[in-house]
């Protein structure tokens, strides 16, 4: 009778860990309040009380692994099937799995990826678990063997089925706007601050399709991906399939960031 397993009612995050160090906990933190308000469930637990438990789970794992932490919150146990609800104590789950980014050289071969409706809700920056249309974006990106779904909402490139997305045009990095068609990454945020650290100018605007394809440089960023540079779009090279410049110096640097807070 628990409403995540019934209706995909709670909301979710994912923590990557390097080392036994959590990056981004504070913003993983801060978003998952702002999914809980969002959908009016009542954090069980403050701050510490989820930084102690989280570095519990860490710590049952080697020191040296990259770790995924992911943890969901559902509504609760409810007494009947009804699609409305009274007030219930929320559930908690958590789990560790071991996670491999790719190394540069690897990226440096470039991924590929193909385009296809957003036929999402209208609230994606809520980490809902209900992850149904994210999921068969997902599994049609395996079936065609490419990295990720580019999602196009009314003309207009969003995110990915799992990542948001970055393209560079004349030095320039442009990535969709914070809003409800897109889930707000950390490391977007982090990207973002890259570029800032870089001196390249960052525009949060909306961009077409004819843009993504005209792109000198696409790349996705998320958490347990980090930041992986999309040659090919379509089955047609992006920037003659070369993986851009830009790409490299932002990737070093975000290694740079994860180092530091290791
Ligand atoms: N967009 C969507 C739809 C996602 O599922 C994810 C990863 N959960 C992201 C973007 C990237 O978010 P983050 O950088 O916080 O992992």
């Amino acid at each position: 009778m628990d409403r995540g397993f019934l209706f995909g009612d709670g909301i979710y995050e994912v923590f990557p860990v390097y080392n036994g160090s959590i990056l981004g906990l504070e913003e993983h933190l801060k978003r998952l309040q702002e999914g809980l308000d969002a959908i009016n469930i009542v954090n069980p637990y403050d701050k510490k009380k989820w930084t102690s438990l989280i570095n519990k789970l860490v710590s049952y794992h080697q020191k040296n692994s990259k770790q995924a932490i992911y943890l969901q919150v559902s509504r609760g146990c409810d007494d009947d099937r009804k699609h409305t609800h009274g007030t219930l104590k929320p559930t908690v789950y958590m789990q560790s799995s071991p996670f491999k980014s790719p190394t540069k050289n690897g990226l440096l071969k470039g991924s590929a990826a193909i385009t296809r409706d957003d036929i999402r809700w209208s609230q994606c920056d809520t980490k809902a678990t209900s992850l149904l249309a994210n999921i068969m974006f997902a599994q049609e990106a395996k079936n065609h063997s490419v990295e990720e779904v580019i999602l196009i909402r009314d003309g207009i490139v969003t995110e990915c089925s799992s990542s948001n997305l970055f393209l560079v045009k004349n030095n320039c990095i442009y990535t969709h706007p914070k809003g409800p068609f897109i889930l707000p990454g950390i490391t977007r945020e982090m990207v973002i601050d890259c570029a800032k650290y870089c001196d390249i100018k960052v525009k949060e605007v909306a961009f077409n399709k004819g843009s993504l394809m005209g792109a000198d440089e696409v790349w996705i960023s998320s958490s347990t991906r980090e930041i992986v540079p999309i040659t090919c779009i379509d089955d047609k090279p992006i920037n003659n399939g070369k993986v851009g410049a830009i790409w490299s110096l932002i990737y070093d640097r975000y290694q740079t960031i994860k180092s530091i807070n290791i």
